[in-house]
């Protein structure tokens, strides 16, 4: 059975509001957080011609919270394709904020903290203890669709030998069924994937249809081979929650990201 975490069940670590998935943390073998608004950054950090800086304090504040260094955080250039980074050597020369166009990134680095920005879309953790080897991914329905979950999971097995029974998996908040709602458009391209989507959308009236977005990831990731009870789910609508989540659809294109992140700890024995 999948582990769910409620909105209850949200911590604080200095500023920083944040959830956790609680078989992720007793590995004891990463770091990781689903950061609420409080750790995000806003639109006009991106904007404003301070950018840079803003976004390097915002950085080092969740490094210093989390206890890693903050040129040592990765986020992508998240463009909702299905490209998938793989990060296997140390960074150097450390360039701070250095971004790459992907929408998941692997490493088995302990010194990486791998980072992913949203604001709706679904935020996915994947950790292999074993190996060790840690994953992100960002799949918004593009992304979904393209099948970018089962495609990291892929990647794993074959570049790091990982078996997917062995991989623990936490997924964000995203924006939920109560509220993940569709036109025809997006629901045709939809339904002509080839995707099992009529177990994650109902009609919900005249050209208009929802979809469970995060389920559809969890059924790709099962497809895959990944076991439900090594699967949690930070069960928090962002449009339900915008009093501590960024939602795009809540609050259009002036919303700010939450970050989500994940680190293997480098004080762990490679086995
Ligand atoms: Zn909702």
């Amino acid at each position: 059975m999948i582990q769910t975490v409620g909105r209850d069940d949200v911590k604080t670590l200095g500023d920083i509001t944040y959830f956790e998935a609680p078989p992720l943390k007793a590995l004891g073998v990463v770091n990781h957080a689903f950061c609420t608004k409080s750790g995000g950054f806003s639109q006009g950090m991106y904007s404003s011609p301070n950018s840079g800086s803003a976004k390097a304090e915002e950085h080092a504040r969740l490094a210093n919270t989390f206890g890693f260094e903050p040129q040592r955080l990765i986020t992508m250039d998240q463009v909702h394709g299905d490209r998938i980074r793989i990060m296997d050597k140390p960074l150097i020369p450390l360039r701070p904020f250095s971004n790459c166009r992907s929408d998941a990134l692997l490493t088995d680095q302990p010194d990486i903290a791998i980072g992913v920005l949203t604001a709706d879309c679904v935020p996915i953790l994947l950790v292999d203890p074993k190996r060790p080897v840690i994953g992100i991914i960002h799949a918004g329905w593009r992304g979904t669709l393209l099948g970018i979950a089962q495609k990291a999971i892929h990647k794993m097995t074959h570049h790091f030998g990982t078996h997917p029974g062995d991989l623990f998996v936490a997924i964000g908040p995203s924006i939920g069924e109560c509220c993940y709602e569709v036109d025809e458009a997006v629901m045709g391209l939809v339904c002509s994937s080839g995707w099992n989507w009529q177990a994650f959308s109902r009609r919900k009236g005249m050209g208009k249809w929802v979809l469970n977005l995060a389920r559809a990831n969890i059924d790709q990731m099962r497809d895959r081979g990944m076991r439900d009870e090594k699967c949690c789910w930070i069960r928090v609508c962002t449009r339900c929650n915008t009093d501590i989540l960024f939602s795009y659809r809540a609050e259009g294109p002036a919303t700010g990201e939450q970050i989500s992140f994940i680190q293997l700890r480098g004080d762990i024995d490679r086995v």
